[in-house]
């Protein structure tokens, strides 16, 4: 090699070093790790082409029991952002996680941890001291509130808010993508010519005090379309779940839990609490048992078989089941399901 190639050779070398980092920065996306496969998703749908994603959960398990294992330290030990459920879901397994991490970035309070239920709309906040003796209470709330697309709203909020304030630069790239994001979920939760016509903030606000119908029964409005309109027909029905995670669905679409199979939340049902459930269901001529697909069919064929109750196996975590490959998704399914299996 001549000494001209050898010195073109060092300046195109030195040219390539000095570029790496530069072009390495601008293209680096944040890296976020949520604890849900729902968090993933959300986080997904607003952090785009400027987020890399990873979910602890497969959406496939209970989410209350996860193993701390090694390869979620390993996952976390470059976050940049990590994304927990909150109300003390994942209190079996997260400080495991992050102390394995060794990642001082996502420590609690620090801008890289985000608790994804700050201002959401919180059910069963105990308000006697709580014990043992009670289940598997959650002291903050149930933790299961993804399920109330109004939380799955405010959600995306905190995650496009937290965001912007880690990378400023794509501040409004996060505000457009939160917006889009929940004009999708409204048009999805009321139907999009009502969206379109009177918008999604003012028709929450509206079913929030309870004042939708004042303007859905005005002559000329466009129906009410969506998850809405879907479930609107089953309003005070009685269900049975299997675990207390799906009192923020029934609240947020007026269904009514009227049992449970775990005789308290976290403690697998026994024969005398499943005769008691068999019995109400009966007496109550309760005729839908929503449970997630990682749950045993031992008790819910038993009151099946002894009721003629229609068990729906139906997951509340994204990619709990083929078809949930994102939040919307997901709640397109649980209308679906529930609300075929109400119309029966
Ligand atoms: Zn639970």
């Amino acid at each position: 090699m001549s000494p001209f190639m050898k010195r073109c050779l060092w300046l195109w070398t030195a040219c390539i070093a000095a570029c790496l980092p530069m072009n390495a920065k601008a293209d680096e996306k944040l890296r976020v790790v949520t604890t849900t496969t729902d968090l993933a998703a959300i986080a997904r749908a607003i952090g785009g082409e400027k987020v890399e994603v990873t979910s602890i959960a497969t959406g496939r398990e209970d989410p209350h029991f996860i193993a701390a294992k090694p390869s979620y330290m390993m996952a976390t030990r470059k976050a940049d952002l990590w994304i927990r459920v909150g109300l003390e879901l994942e209190i079996g397994y997260e400080e495991l996680i992050l102390d394995g991490s060794r990642n001082a970035k996502i420590r609690i309070a620090t801008p890289g941890h985000l608790d994804a239920s700050e201002g959401v709309l919180r059910l069963e906040v105990p308000t006697q001291r709580i014990d043992r003796s009670m289940g598997d209470i959650h002291p903050l709330g149930n933790p299961h509130y993804w399920i109330d697309p109004l939380n799955g709203r405010i959600v995306a909020k905190n995650i496009g808010r937290r965001l912007a304030h880690l990378t400023p630069e794509n501040a409004e790239y996060f505000a457009d993508q939160t917006k889009a994001f929940q004009r999708q979920l409204d048009e999805r939760m009321f139907g999009p010519e009502l969206v379109g016509k009177i918008g999604g903030g003012k028709l929450w606000a509206l079913l929030l005090k309870n004042r939708l119908e004042e303007v859905i029964d005005k002559p000329g409005q466009p129906p009410l379309g969506g998850w809405l309109a879907a479930m609107r027909p089953y309003r005070g029905r009685k269900i049975v779940t299997y675990h207390r995670s799906w009192s923020y669905f029934a609240h947020r679409f007026g269904l009514v839990v009227a049992a449970e199979l775990e005789p308290k939340p976290g403690i697998p049902p026994s024969p005398g609490h499943v005769a008691d459930v068999i019995k109400r269901v009966k007496a109550e001529k309760i005729k839908v048992l929503l449970m997630e697909p990682f749950y045993s069919r031992k008790a819910p064929d038993l009151v099946a078989s002894e009721t003629g109750i229609i068990v729906v196996q139906c997951a509340n975590s994204v990619r709990g089941q083929p078809e949930a490959t994102d939040y919307l998704s997901l709640m397109d399914g649980i209308v679906n399901r529930v609300s075929a299996a109400l119309s029966r």
